[in-house]
């Protein structure tokens, strides 16, 4: 298994935070096609400008990840969640603690 990392697009100015989603949500697939199938039934979407869905000017909320991107690890910029620091500007969206999702296999969601 690998892990496969969305950064999430705040289009329209606004982020979508969920039970399930956040500000980068990380997904442990078999492949990036299982991993994209992944969020979206977690609610993510894709082509989202196309749809109608997402703000042209800002672009799609979610890319699809492609084959050659997953991580044996989650990671976020090269370093594992606990390590990866949001910085001012996340803070000002996402409360403590839920910047990062990470969905594992067969195991609870865990935080960051
Ligand atoms: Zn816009």
């Amino acid at each position: 298994m690998m892990f496969y990392t969305f950064n999430q697009n705040n289009t329209g100015g606004a982020f979508d935070l969920t039970e399930a989603l956040t500000h980068f949500v990380i997904v442990e697939a078999e492949s990036a096609d299982e991993a994209n199938a992944k969020l979206i039934a977690l609610g993510g979407y894709f082509d989202g400008c196309s749809i109608g869905r997402d703000c042209w000017c800002c672009g799609d909320r979610w890319y699809p990840a492609r084959e050659g991107e997953g991580s044996d690890a989650p990671e976020v910029y090269d370093r594992h969640p606990r390590d990866y620091d949001a910085g001012e500007y996340s803070k000002r969206w996402m409360p403590a603690g839920k910047e990062i999702v990470v969905h594992h296999e067969g195991k609870p969601a865990e935080w960051f």
